[in-house]
């Protein structure tokens, strides 16, 4: 076997084995065959794509290619959630807890974001002492004891998918389904649940911008983890405005906090529901409603709360911050963004919210990028409110005030205003159970 014969085989559109694929994934990690053949390899699979049985086999390879985590001693309660990313998505923050305060086990680790607004390890990272990377047996019992455990992925998990993104990302093959579906799938597989919830989100702020896309991604993920013999269940959701009301790291923990402690908060608490609700639904093979009625009654009896007090404390986080959030540090510039006009707000570029955020300093645009945990930016107004010229569409908190006034002028330009009520669009579009 070569791998001048199986970037043949693919560019002529046959269908590749799984020798092939391993031999290929095991030989690049090695340093054997040269990344012109891998990205040649990548842009045969971009044109002529690869079917549910190809995709778990790289799936499986990549996952296999560096260190694997086994959760078998917590039997078939694993469960871990995992979304293709949005603007204000703390999601992960407060589904944790409330799967775990209803049985789950919750072994969670998240990569570091590389997106506007920081991931969930910068949300978390931003709660002082909150241990990121404690050692792997601390870990486990954590988990053990608490049900939930959130720390930081090594670099060593996945590695073939860690070096053929890069080279994805300078020879565009990033939007290729297949390879998105197994890049994602192989961190999952590699990281141990049985069960796994995929929240795929779609719309301006997403990296997926179709309905149709997201739910091929969706049901593509949804059928490599099922022939790997995990429990699986997705859910696609609306990302054409920011999910909740606060978007930067410290702000975004203080909201989940505000939620776990019973606040409604429209749109996030909608999709923690579903998704916590799935997670126990697939986990404890309850129905969905019944899993839903298990959720609200955790978030409104304080279960949940208590939960995630028990794991932050478990895990170092200083608890008086969760208990009075006013002590969280805060930028030292905040300005508001006024309207200059009358209207519905029709629609909000989401991306171009995020990426203020970024700008403020809330997000990293390269690996050795710092955050500045209080950067951000809250929402006054959303999508189908009405508003006033003269009223407050936002807050953007930040340490740098040339981002401050850059940030105001793109949030004014970043919204579209109507003289009538626009459609309402739903928060979760479809779910995959
Ligand atoms: N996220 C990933 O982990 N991989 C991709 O290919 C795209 C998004």
């Amino acid at each position: 076997m070569t791998a001048n014969e199986i970037i043949r085989t693919k560019r002529d559109a046959h269908h590749l084995s799984k020798s092939q694929i391993e031999y290929f994934i095991e030989e690049y990690v090695a340093g054997n065959i040269p990344d012109y053949q891998a990205s040649a390899l990548l842009m045969a699979i971009y044109f002529n794509g690869m079917d549910d049985q190809e995709t778990t086999y790289l799936t499986n390879a990549m996952a296999n290619s560096g260190n694997t985590i086994s959760l078998k001693k917590f039997r078939y309660d694993t469960v871990d959630k995992h979304s293709t990313g949005g603007v204000g998505d703390k999601t992960t923050l407060i589904v944790s807890p409330i799967a775990a305060c209803l049985g789950c086990k919750v072994a969670k680790m998240s990569g570091r974001g590389l997106g506007f607004t920081g991931g969930t390890v910068d949300k978390l990272m931003s709660i002082p002492n909150y241990k990121i990377s404690p050692p792997i047996d601390e870990f486990f019992k954590i988990v053990e004891k608490t049900g939930v455990s959130v720390i930081r992925q090594s670099d060593f998990v996945a590695p073939a998918d860690k070096k053929l993104y890069a080279l994805r990302d300078v020879t565009g093959s990033v939007e290729s389904l297949p390879l998105i579906a197994s890049s994602i799938m192989s961190k999952k597989i590699a990281l141990g649940s049985h069960s796994i919830v995929l929240d795929v989100k779609v719309g301006s702020g997403a990296f997926m911008k179709s309905y149709d896309d997201a739910l091929l991604l969706a049901n593509t993920m949804v059928n490599i983890g099922r022939n790997c013999n995990r429990n699986m269940a997705a859910i696609i959701t609306n990302m054409n405005t920011p999910l909740g009301n606060a978007i930067g790291n410290n702000l975004e923990v203080i909201e989940a906090i505000k939620l776990l402690k019973g606040e409604y908060i429209s749109g996030l608490y909608e999709e923690c529901v579903a998704i916590a609700g799935l997670m126990v639904a697939v986990t404890k093979s309850i129905s969905l409603d019944e899993a839903e009625a298990l959720v609200k009654d955790s978030i409104s009896s304080g279960a949940a709360y208590n939960k995630f007090i028990e794991w932050i404390s478990a895990q170092g986080g200083d608890i008086s911050y969760i208990e009075n959030t006013d002590k969280f540090e805060k930028a030292n510039i905040c300005c508001e963004v006024i309207s200059e006009k009358s209207g519905y707000i029709f629609s909000m570029d989401t991306e171009a919210i995020g990426s203020i955020a970024g700008t403020l300093g809330a997000g990293r645009k390269t690996v050795d990028d710092t955050v500045d945990y209080t950067a951000g930016i809250i929402l006054h107004k959303k999508t189908g409110d009405y508003v006033s010229m003269g009223e407050k569409l936002c807050t953007l908190f930040t340490n740098n005030s040339d981002a401050a006034k850059e940030g105001k002028t793109r949030y004014l330009n970043a919204l579209k205003f109507a003289d009538d009520r626009p459609k309402k669009h739903p928060t979760i579009y479809k779910i995959i159970h």
